[in-house]
């Protein structure tokens, strides 16, 4: 099995879903090959990577911003930008975007569920008793 830069280098920075994260961790792992590929990306990168496809990368720059995940969750954009987000966070699965949207996600149901409201309320008003009592 072989394993191109771009997948090193997503693996590095760690935008490989799970599953090939633990492929290509194995395939390290057996592969001196491999282990040496990867520690020279790593040295090049201490040097100062900085072609396009480096700065691509760390910039996070093909994610989505906040309001068009926002907007993808809602199915507010074109057909053509959905597909790619959707591509981004299912087949790429880019964790920060990953992350962004559940973030996105909880904070507008949160507010409009009721069950959760006051659970979140009991909960404050049991843990009141283990504050310090004010003076
Ligand atoms: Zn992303």
């Amino acid at each position: 099995m072989t394993i191109s830069k771009p997948v090193l280098d997503a693996f590095i920075d760690d935008h490989l879903s799970e599953q090939e994260t633990i492929r290509v961790e194995k395939a390290v792992r057996e592969s001196p090959e491999l282990q040496a590929q990867l520690s020279s990306i790593i040295a090049s990168r201490d040097m100062g990577d900085h072609s396009i496809g480096a700065i691509w990368r760390r910039e996070h720059l093909s994610c989505p911003t906040r309001e068009e995940l926002l907007s993808y969750k809602d199915e507010a954009l074109d057909p053509m930008r959905l597909d790619y987000i959707k591509f981004h966070l299912e087949t790429v699965g880019c964790k920060a975007c990953k992350a962004n949207l559940s973030d996105l996600i909880p904070s507008s149901n949160s507010n409009t569920d009721p069950a959760i409201m006051k659970k979140h309320l009991q909960f404050l008003e049991n843990s009141k008793v283990l504050l310090p009592k004010r003076p």
